[in-house]
This record gives C-alpha cells, structure tokens and sequence, in this order.
C-alpha cells in the first residue's frame, strides 16, 4: 500500500476494509482529507471514492458528515461499514424517533465518527448546530454534481449547501463526482464555495470492463444473446421510455428469465420490492429507465445492456459503469439505432419548448447527444475513445476489451468508395429524401416511388446491389455520425450534404466504415474469451461460496456483496486457504469479517477442496497493486513472450523492436509488463539510475497516475518509454 500515508491510516485499512493496496488517486483524495484542505476529486463511477472520506474519517479529529443524495445510498454504505465493524449513523427523514435518539447519542458519545445526513437535514439549522457542538470538522459531499444545473442529475436540495460555510466555518469541504465535463467541475467548485481546492482527477479508464456497439436489429434476441451467455449472473437492461422498459421486461419474464422491471412511473412500494428483489440477488436483472441508477450498488453487476441509446457521454460512463465495481471482468453492450437519437432529439425539443429553456441549452443538449452518437458510429478502440472524451491519454494500443480492437468489426472494404457511391445518391436526389429512399436507389429497387419520380434513370442507381440493406444503413449512420453527411430534423428527417461530403466525393477527404463480422465469428470470439473468474478460481467452489454468502445475507438481512464483493469469492476460490492467517491475507477481508465469516468460509472451501482434491493455500497473486492489473502470463501472446524472453537476455528497447518488428509503443507497453510481472532487481539496461531517481522523486509528487505530469515536470528530457518503465518499477514495488 503507498507509503504516502500516515502509518495509522494504513493500519485502519488494512484492519478495517483488508485492502492491500489502494487505487489510483486515492492516496492524493485521503491526503487532502487529512491535511484538511478544501478538494474536488473526479473518479468514474466503481473508481473507489467513498473510501476516500470514510478512511480519514477514523483518524481524523472530529467527526466527519457525509452528504448523500439518496437515503437507500446512505443506508447502504452505514451497513457496508458495520459489517467492517465501523459505526457510522445516518440522519434522515425514515428515521423513527428512536432511532433519531440513538444516533444523537452515538454522534454525543463519540461512539461514532462518520455520520451520513441527506442535504436537506443538514441546513437545517437544529442539525447542524448540533452537528457543530458534536465537533464537526469535515464534510464530504457524495455526487457532488447533483449541484450543478450542467450535470445530469440535477437536483435542487443540493442547492441549499451553497450555505455550508456558513453553518461549518472551520471545517474543509471535500466533493466527489463521476461526472468529469469542465463546466460541472467549476460550477461544484463555485456553488460550494471550495476554497483553493486541491483538484484530483482519477483514471478514466475501467479496464475490466468489454465495450461493444452493435446496430439494434431485434432487441429481445439481442439481448437474449448476452443472458444467455451469463446465467445467474446480475445485469441491468436500459431502455428509453417507460413502456418500454414495461414491454422488454415482460417478453423476458415469459421467456423465464428472472426479471424485475424499474422506471419513475411505478409506486413508491412497486419500486422498492424491484430494487430489493434485485440487491437480495432473487432477481438477477433489472431492466429500467435510466431514472434507476444512483440507489443501486451492487457490486457484481457482470452486464449492463443499453437497448436505447444514452443522452450524452457522461451519462453513457456513469451508466456502464455500474458494471464490474468489484473489479471482475463485465461487459457492456449498446444497441444503437439512429431512430432512437431521431426520437431522443424530438423529446428533447419538446421538452425545452414546454420548459421554455434557453436556446443554448437545447443546443448543448443536442451537441451531446450528437458526441455520443459519434462515439457509438465511430470506429476507434472505444476505451480509447471514452478515455479521450473525459480529457485523458489512453496508452495501450489495442485495450483487448472492446468489439474494435477484439475484431468483432471489420473495416467495411472500399470504404470510400461506398461513401461516395452513398454520397453522390443523396446529391443525386437533390437532397430531398430520407435515408429509405436513398437506400431503395442504391440497391435498385423497383418501387412505384423510384419509378414515378425517375429515380431508376439516376446514375446511382443500383450502386450498391450487393449489399444488404441494412449494410448500406449501417454506413449511412456512420457517415452521419462521422459528420459525414447531415440529416434534418423532425418527424420525417432527409439526408443532407454538407461541406465534408464533398470533400470526401472529391477523393479529399478519407472515411473508414465498419461492419460487423458475421454473427458466427463473433460469437466464436466470445466464446474464446475470458470468463469472469480470474485463472485458477475453481467456479464450483465460486458458486459453492456465493450460495454460502446469500444465506448469511439472508440471516443478516442485508444484500450480499456488503458480505463480500464477487472479488473475493472469487481470489477465495482460487488461493483456498485453510487457516483465518491465510483467509485474512486476500484482499478485502478485515479483522471484522474475518471474525464473522472466517469459520464459515473456511469449512467450505476445506471440505471442497478436499472432496475435489484441489490444492489448498496458494500464495496470493503477484500483482495487484492497480486497477489496470497487469495482465497474467497465462494468457499472454506469442509476440510478448518473445519480447518477455529478449527482455529476460537484458536487450535494449531498440533490439527488441528491431528483433520483433513490432512497434515502439508495443514493445514499450511489454517492457512495462515485463517489469510489473517478473519484478527484475534493476532496470539499468533500459534506464540509467540517475534517470530513474529523477522519475521516482518526481512521481512520488505528482503520481503515477498519468505519464504526462511527470514528463512535462521533467522539461520532455525523459522519453515517456523511459517514465513507463520507472513506474512499472514503482508499481512492483522495486522502489
Ligand atoms: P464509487 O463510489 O467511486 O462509485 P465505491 O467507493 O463504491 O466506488 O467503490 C467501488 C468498489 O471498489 C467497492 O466494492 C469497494 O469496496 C472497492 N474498492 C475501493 N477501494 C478499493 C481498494 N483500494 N482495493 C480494493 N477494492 C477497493
Ligand atoms: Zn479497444
């Protein structure tokens, strides 16, 4: 774990929570935390952000008030925290007068440090002034964007904590979002009046998580594809509009899936039983508005399907991001369809018409879905593409988890040519049609449309016979969402040219195109991938344990990952360890659970792996130490081996290039792995030691999060490849 912090603090972690190691910019977000100084930290969503108040919230003096704009959140998490044998309180308004009297005690005792108030109770000028006299001294606001009329999740009570300093002068102010835009960041900063905060923004990137886009064609099999895949696992469907969400979960529920529907139109107790049902794990989907969201935090959702297309980037991160907070492999699955941004954009039209909103607001709304249906059309790695999106370099050339860079598209060949074959109809028709019409011309189609309006005589006419329709729509949205090639608005939008069409039907301007491999090889793909469980993990003993989890959930009445997260089932499955010593070493696991689950788990995993003959009291994984684990040797490429052996030989980063033929930033990605997996004792050979202080004592300021801090730090004298090397060097703990 980084050294960076007090040896109290780590102590409490380790004891508390049993994590060994701590993610990207949570040791900068805890410091700020304890030196007490106002902060603003960005982490998507999974990215560990309440452990950035809850840990110094034990060491620090005083007590510490979490703002959290739901009461099922701030349920979750006090219950998270009893079960690492934490008492935190919460003070909202389900509370009976009982159970308001026992937390004021808690809070008057000192019992407990960590309390948890919805933001309305907190300006409340009894709560707080009670809050103060208790000793308040830090304040922690949770989805801190919720303040912000830019963010998506806008909600008025947040509002009223413009007012903060003036019920707790004295106390720092620290926020936490997912939402990473600019304008949210300034306008949490301003509405909150933070002063001279401390700005940390984590890594983007959710390396466990598989994109893919997929035109939509016929949703419920679409869908049905991925359950299929994942039985028994926890996904979450979401679709566009109430019905829906209504029709979907009904066609599954028939199909004997176990299926919970969730949307702003059902009651208050309607949605609550769907919820419950699916924390309880007696319901393994939920298909829902996006209005489901922030109250649900169950770790080990393994998929998140959009049967809709989401409004903007942001929304699409927060969304998808639900998926693998635990850490395991997940997947996210779009389903794009150019009548749902048709649909979405009339929606938003009518609504700023009847809200009689400012004409820019409508135009950024549109902007941004215009921006998502660019990510959605285009066709670069979409880790990468996201990463970009929210300001940030992504490194690896090919992320391996996602439908680009896993092969599951190919470029459409000729790509510019069909653009120009495409391009020259919609001029040819003097841009007058919809994208039927001109789909019908291209395939020479013999319809009384074409033939009445002399379309058949066009020059264009059956240019494209051999493709499929849905082929030649498919590039047509791609072209729009390249910018390609414009479509009107309203209810019967036409293809319109524009500037760059010309350029491209001029041979000035190159487009790429990509359609889907055919159905059978992408599925072959899948099936060769990676399940969910890390290698080695017995999924017997998986599931055997998860079973053993939800009877202690029940009994304990609580969801089953404030038990354990899927993670550590899943290392528990793997490592079988037999004795508490063992058990207490995986991460995740702290004295308190140790103490209440220990024998349990225990017993299990000896008597299978007894039956089975597994091996027992494995030693833990290498490597664990950041969110973008290095990847194992097990299934590593021909290409890297070879790099890896080189490596092993002391050969340069030239040799290996010269030797594999492959390129600088591959062979410097393996350099990296290399170092991270097989710890060597120095790195001399391909960084001098004076370079390699340099790097260590910069990054020890300023992170290893991202390369370019330091680079810039160190005035571009050290070459990135250089940098990689040093802090895969850190990470291996060689430093
Ligand atoms: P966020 O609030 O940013 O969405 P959470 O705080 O809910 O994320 O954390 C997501 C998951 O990651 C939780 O299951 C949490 O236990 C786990 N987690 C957080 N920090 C670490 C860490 N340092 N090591 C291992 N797991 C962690
Ligand atoms: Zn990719």
């Amino acid at each position: 774990m980084s050294t960076n912090l007090p040896p109290k603090l780590r102590a409490v972690i380790a004891k508390n929570w049993g994590f060994t190691t701590l993610r990207p910019m949570q040791t900068e977000a805890i410091r700020a935390v304890l030196a007490g100084k106002d902060s603003l930290v960005v982490m998507p969503t999974g990215g560990g952000k309440s452990l950035c108040y809850q840990a110094p919230a034990l060491v620090r003096d005083g007590l510490t008030v979490v703002v959290s704009p739901l009461i099922a959140l701030m349920k979750d998490q006090v219950d998270s925290l009893a079960r690492n044998g934490i008492t935190a309180v919460r003070l909202d308004s389900t509370l009976t007068t009982w159970e308001w009297n026992d937390a004021l005690a808690a809070i008057k005792s000192g019992e407990t440090r960590l309390v948890f108030v919805s933001p309305e109770r907190l300006v409340n000028t009894g709560t707080s002034q009670m809050l103060r006299e208790a000793g308040a001294r830090t304040i922690a606001i949770d989805e801190a964007h919720c303040i912000s009329h830019w963010g998506h999740d806008f909600r008025p009570e947040y509002r009223m904590l413009a007012r903060l300093r003036e019920f707790f002068p004295g106390s720092s102010v620290h926020a936490y979002t997912a939402t990473a835009t600019e304008q949210v960041r300034e306008d949490i900063i301003a509405q909150l009046n933070l002063q001279d905060p401390e700005v940390h923004v984590g890594n983007f990137d959710r390396p466990n998580l598989t994109y893919r886009v997929l035109p939509q064609s016929d949703t419920i099999a679409q869908i049905r594809e991925v359950l299929d895949r994942r039985k028994g696992e926890a996904g979450i469907v979401y679709c566009l509009r109430r019905k829906d969400v209504d029709d979907v979960a009904q066609a599954l529920q028939k199909l004997k899936y176990r299926v919970v529907p969730y949307h702003a139109g059902m009651s208050a107790e309607e949605r609550k039983e769907s919820h419950d049902k699916f924390s309880a794990e007696e319901a393994d989907i939920v298909v829902a508005t996006i209005a489901f969201g922030m109250g649900i935090d169950r770790s080990n959702v393994r998929f998140v399907i959009h049967a809709c297309v989401p409004k903007t980037i942001e929304h699409y991160q927060q969304e998808t991001g639900r998926a693998g907070r635990d850490g395991l492999p997940s997947e996210c699955l779009l389903l794009f369809s150019f009548a749902d941004v048709m649909a979405l954009r009339r929606i938003m039209e009518k609504s700023a018409t009847e809200a009689n909103s400012p004409p820019e607001f409508l135009a950024a709304t549109k902007f941004q879905l215009d921006q998502m249906t660019h990510y959605a059309s285009g066709a670069i790695c979409r880790h990468r593409a996201l990463v970009r999106h929210f300001g940030q370099v992504y490194e690896p050339e090919n992320c391996g988890a996602c439908d680009i860079c896993l092969g599951d598209t190919q470029d459409v060949p000729d790509a510019v040519v069909v653009a120009q074959k495409i391009l020259s109809c919609v001029a040819r028709v003097n841009e007058g049609f919809g994208a039927n019409h001109v789909i019908e011309v291209l395939r020479g189609a013999n319809t009384e449309t074409i033939r009445s309006r002399g379309h058949d005589k066009l020059s264009t006419y059956g240019l494209l016979k051999e493709m499929a329709k849905s082929e030649i729509r498919n590039c047509i949205f791609q072209l729009i969402g390249q910018n390609v090639l414009m479509q009107s608005d309203g209810e019967y939008p036409v293809l319109k040219l524009n500037s760059a069409s010309w350029a491209v039907m001029k041979g000035k301007q190159t487009v790429r195109l990509i359609q889907m491999r055919s159905e059978e090889s992408a599925k072959k793909e899948r099936e060769r991938e990676k399940g969910t469980l890390p290698a080695g993990s017995d999924p017997e003993l998986f599931e055997l344990l998860r079973q053993l989890r939800r009877q202690h959930a029940i009994r304990l009445n609580v969801p089953p990952y404030v038990i354990f997260a899927d993670a550590v089932l899943a290392e528990l499955a793997r490592c079988r360890p037999t004795t508490p010593e063992r058990m207490r070493m995986v991460s995740g696991i702290g004295d308190a659970k140790l103490r209440d689950f220990g024998e349990s788990f225990l017993d299990a995993i000896s008597s299978h792996s007894e039956a089975k003959a597994l091996e027992t009291d494995l030693p833990p994984p290498r490597d664990t130490s950041t969110a973008s684990a290095a990847p194992s040797s097990g299934k590593m490429s021909a290409a890297k081996q070879l790099s890896f052996s080189l490596f092993r030989e002391g050969s340069s980063l030239d040799d290996v290039i010269h030797q594999t033929k492959l390129t600088r930033t591959t062979i410097s990605d393996h350099l990296a792995d290399f170092i991270r997996l097989e710890k060597p004792k120095s790195i001399d050979e391909w960084v001098p030691p004076d370079v390699r202080k340099r790097v260590t004592n910069m990054a020890e300021e300023l992170g290893t999060a991202r390369l370019k801090p330091v680079y810039l730090a160190l005035n571009e004298q050290v070459s990135y490849e250089m940098i990689r090397a040093v802090f895969a060097f850190m990470d291996a703990g060689r430093e």
